[in-house]
């Protein structure tokens, strides 16, 4: 038998999404539980990876199976495609794995041509409904498929409105209807050189194939991205009977959740739309009624609405979010899936899961996502500027938190502004998926249409951006780059400030201040204690990051960049003054200078520490970063040094290297001038003597770590300096400490001779942003002119110095940590690099047995449950 691509819905489950994607395994599943869901099918993603296989083309074979499913599909529902005196419609939506919100379109009503709309009418009685049902449907595939823009549709229903003197769609009757199916077909042809398709079977294939390309379209691959999601998934699509909440005043549709999804409360939580189509409501252009509304409207279709709701929570032991559609008066379900929510929704939703008994503590921890902490962890508005604050106007408080900035009406405006550095709120009539990367950017959204499912919202929410959606008393003038609310007028660049939490909006700028985490956080956060097995530090620098850090349960300072102690005041002068000095006397006498403040600031990062672990790297970066490059400035501080200005020139010219990040810096600084790594030694060493002796319990054990290491000689040779240099010291203060000398592996060689580098580093740090500048030989300064280019021709699908590129760089490290064991069993291997934050790099972190990862202060949590999630699902995996 030839390959399968084409699955009913009574023949899959919700196991399967990987093949039928998240939309279809649930239908699948829904159809297995006996709930009513319109019957249909679902082409696999494999059929996806196959179109594309093929040039984007749906092959002979694939094209037969979806007819014969077609024909099945007819036989189920006793209609018949094509047909005017029995017409079988269908919606055809796309499904990936991993739900994307807004990012593939749907096309309602399919089937629809001038002879089927007719024998609808007459069937149902009713041409308004049948010619409604055909100009959206003209509308949709004219759009989706045929890449026409929506706005023009727009305008020609705008115009007919005007026209008939009518506000809404509702008020227009079946003769407007058909004189914009008309007039739509129209420019149609005008647009397109050719009719409007009408053959149903060229509609469905067109439309799958509309579903497939969409996969590709930019804001998926920029969504992908941002989420993670792998190219090479593809989507399915499916395609499922019409049922028909637009046929009349006993139907509607709707979107509801389990639970609120922004706070996590349990209670049914949505809205619906009488006499409307499921594109009415996400799209906010109709202001709909909450989903409590319904038990009054339609109380035994809400009963059971309702029942199925709860089921649907138990069965899949998470928060539903569902799509229903009511034909006259008869409950039809669209979709179900775990809906998306706010970081504290889903602390609230998973340790009240728990408490309710529905899962372990051990489940809950793989219910919140990562990076979605991060939202709880920014800023909220300043609390007493907040209360003298006056609010203009109000909208749906639709995700969380506060954002001040300067508005902007589009999303290039948005990404223009960002660029330059400003802070932004975007102001839209409403959101849609091309919006995306200007939303990304934005401090900020407020829009003026759109319900609490709207796109805004959702697509906020999952960013963890504030929004507030739906203001509707907002007048927006897009050309004019204004808008106004309450009387005021806010032009482009104004600062407004809105508040996602109570939907409030403000015509000022108000200062925000750090977020509080609430009570479920501490209890979600000690089951992932309990779950992982990574420890997890801070990259620290001052006592103040490090006290950040302990806050967010930081076990330790994973690196503490010794460079940028040496920018402030004093200091940088006798920095300065150690990098012109001509003698290693006169360097020596400028390090003196500098020895007493790093001294300081390492006795205060003990303090915090309280006896956790805290390693110090040793001074990192090329010279000529401390070197003035203006020439007001090389003025003064040639004034200030003492020397000529004519010197001061000649130092920075000496210094100047082509390629100063493989240049003379990291190890090779200490290895020319012996005499810094045996200041910053004496540093480390006194500061810890003197916070032992004030502290004698916190036992303070200093891991003095050498960057940029290539070969162990070069190793010794620093390690040599340091350990003569902390000996003596420690002999002379007649104490015992115990310290270590590690280094960090950011160099391929380091990783390729790990083993020979463990005889003499008691630790490894893995330097990741080094490693992947040197793996992939990009700098990590520049790489961003390029990268995109390699997304958009798919050659690479994020940013490695974002995510660990596993393949390359990750093979590095791999083979580092078996090399180094294999030497030094007990050594001690921890990530520093930027990756030391990101979840997936986490998890190789752990797959490969690292024992810590260190990431900066505010993204501690994120790894602390990323490291979790990885030692449950491995556990899982056994
Ligand atoms: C690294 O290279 O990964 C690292 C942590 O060091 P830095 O970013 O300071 O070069
Ligand atoms: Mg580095």
């Amino acid at each position: 038998m030839s390959h399968k691509y084409v699955y009913l819905f009574s023949e899959g489950n919700g196991k399967m999404r990987e093949l039928l994607g998240g939309k279809g395994a649930n239908l699948a599943e829904m159809t297995v539980l006996g709930m009513p869901v319109p019957q249909g099918f679902t082409i696999s993603t494999e059929a996806c990876t196959q179109y594309y296989k093929d040039g984007r083309e749906i092959n002979a074979d694939i094209q037969a199976e979806i007819y014969e499913y077609l024909a099945k599909m007819e036989k189920i529902s006793g209609k018949k495609f094509a047909d005017p005196t029995n017409p079988l419609l269908v919606s055809v939506r796309s499904g990936a794995r991993a739900s994307m919100p807004g990012m593939m379109d749907t096309i309602l009503n399919l089937g629809l041509n001038d002879t089927v709309v007719e024998g609808l009418a007459k069937l149902t009685n009713s041409p308004r409904f049948a010619y409604d049902s055909y100009r959206r449907f003209v509308q949709m595939f004219s759009d989706v498929v045929m890449e026409l823009s929506k706005t023009e549709f727009e305008k020609i229903i705008e115009a007919k409105k005007q026209e008939k003197g009518v506000k809404m769609d509702t008020e227009l009757d079946a003769d407007d209807m058909k004189d914009l199916v008309k007039k739509f077909k129209a420019f149609y042809k005008a647009q397109k050189g050719e009719d409007f398709p009408t053959e149903p079977k060229v509609q469905l294939m067109e439309a799958v194939k509309a579903v497939f390309r969409s996969w590709d379209n930019p804001r998926a691959n920029v969504y992908r991205r941002m989420n993670e999601i792998p190219y090479d998934w593809g989507t399915a699509v499916n395609v499922q009977a019409m049922v028909f909440g637009n046929s009349g005043d006993k139907s509607g549709t709707g979107v509801a959740f389990t639970r609120n999804p922004a706070t996590g409360e349990k209670a049914l939580f949505g809205e619906y739309l009488i006499n409307a189509q499921g594109e009415d409501v996400v799209a906010g252009i109709r202001t709909p009624f909450p989903i409590s509304h319904l038990q009054q409207d339609m109380p035994e279709v809400y009963n059971q609405f309702a029942e199925i709701a709860n089921n649907l929570e138990k069965h899949y032991t998470d928060m539903q979010d569902m799509e229903f559609t009511i034909e006259n008066g008869k409950l039809y379900m669209l979709q179900t899936r775990n809906g998306k929510r706010t970081a504290a929704a889903a602390l609230k939703v998973a340790v009240d899961l728990v408490d309710e008994g529905m899962i372990t503590e051990e489940e809950a921890v793989l219910r919140v996502e990562p990076k979605q902490l991060d939202s709880l962890l920014h800023p909220q508005f300043d609390a007493t500027a907040i209360k003298k604050a006056k609010a203009i106007g109000k909208g749906l408080a639709a995700s969380p938190g506060a954002a001040c900035g300067r508005v902007v009406f589009s999303a290039e405006d948005a990404k223009e502004w960002h660029d330059k550095g400003e802070k932004i709120v975007l102001v839209r009539l409403e959101t849609s998926p091309e919006d995306i990367e200007g939303m990304a950017v934005a401090q900020g959204i407020l829009t003026v249409r759109g319900g609490m499912t709207s796109h805004a919202a959702v697509v906020a929410r999952g960013m963890g951006t504030c929004c507030v959606s739906g203001c509707g008393e907002i007048v927006v003038d897009y050309d004019a780059k204004k808008f106004t609310l309450a009387g005021q007028t806010i032009k482009e660049g104004d600062y407004i400030s809105i508040d996602g939490s109570t939907g409030n909006i403000y015509a000022e700028a108000i200062p925000t201040a750090a977020a509080k985490i609430s009570g479920d956080f501490d209890r979600f956060m000690k089951w992932a204690d309990a779950a992982r097995k990574l420890e997890v530090y801070t990259n620290a620098d001052t006592p103040k990051d490090a006290k950040q850090g302990r806050d967010f349960g930081a076990q330790g300072i994973g690196l503490c960049r010794t460079e940028h102690m040496f920018f402030e005041g004093q200091r940088i002068k006798a920095m300065r003054e150690m990098i012109v000095a001509k003698t290693t006397e006169e360097r020596e006498k400028a390090l003196v200078k500098l020895t007493p403040f790093q001294q300081g600031d390492f006795e205060g990062i003990y303090e915090v520490m309280e006896g956790r672990p805290v390693i110090i790297r040793f001074l990192d970066p090329p010279l000529h970063e401390f070197l003035p490059t203006k020439e007001e400035d090389i003025k003064e501080i040639a004034g200030e040094l003492n020397i000529t200005v004519a010197d001061l020139k000649n130092v920075i010219a000496s210094l100047h290297e082509f390629n100063p990040m493989m240049g003379h810096r990291g190890c090779r600084l200490a290895v020319s001038y012996p005499e810094i790594a045996r200041m910053q030694t004496t540093a480390v060493i006194n500061a810890a003597i003197a916070v032992n002796k004030k502290h004698p319990e916190f036992k303070t054990e200093p891991r003095i770590m050498i960057p940029l290491v290539g070969e162990q000689k070069e190793l010794k040779f620093v390690k040599d300096i340091v350990t003569e240099t902390a000996d003596k010291i420690i002999k002379e203060a007649g104490v015992s400490l115990r310290y270590e000398v590690g280094t960090m592996i950011e160099i391929p060689r380091a990783a390729l001779t790990a083993d020979d580098i463990a005889k003499e580093a008691e630790f490894f740090s893995f330097g990741t942003n080094d490693l992947t500048q040197m793996t992939f030989g990009f700098s990590r300064d520049d790489a961003g002119k390029f990268l995109n280019y390699y997304y958009e021709n798919k050659i690479y699908e994020s940013d490695p110095f974002a995510h660990l590129d596993q393949n390359g760089v990750g093979k590095l490290v791999k083979m580092a940590v078996e090399l180094g064991r294999k030497t030094r069993p007990e050594i001690h291997l921890g990530i520093c690099g930027e990756h030391g934050g990101d979840p997936t790099s986490v998890e190789f972190c752990h797959n490969v047995g690292l024992n810590y990862v260190s990431c900066s202060p505010f993204r501690v949590p994120i790894a602390r449950l990323a490291a979790a999630q990885a030692a449950v699902k491995e556990k899982r995996a056994k």
